[in-house]
């Protein structure tokens, strides 16, 4: 299944190839902290030390048939390497909103 729509650069939900994708949050992880950059907050809190020697980076993602979806980027010794987690989302509270209209 196709991720990208590759003549529009459209990202397409990797479930359903929908191309109504919401982005919903970026989280880096780096040595001992984690940021989290959402719509309308950016919180940086201590975590345990991963057990890898490189950093993560987290692009949470949505569509509009209820699927969300996550990559993965793994730095680590000089190459990225990625992953991608599926599932549905919650019902009980609102999917994250990275970008919001004002
Ligand atoms: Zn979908």
């Amino acid at each position: 299944m196709d991720v990208i729509r590759e003549s529009e650069g459209k990202l397409l939900c990797p479930t359903c190839s929908s191309d109504q994708v919401h982005l919903g949050f970026v989280q880096g992880e780096q040595q001992k902290f984690s940021t989290r950059i959402t719509g309308n907050r950016v919180v940086t809190l201590p975590i345990r030390l991963h057990d890898k020697d490189g950093s993560t980076v987290e692009l949470k993602m949505w569509c509009e048939n209820e699927h969300e979806f996550s990559y993965f980027l793994e730095w680590e010794q000089g190459s990225v390497y990625v992953e991608c987690s599926q599932g549905r989302l919650s019902k009980e509270k609102p999917a994250p909103e990275m970008w919001i209209r004002q």
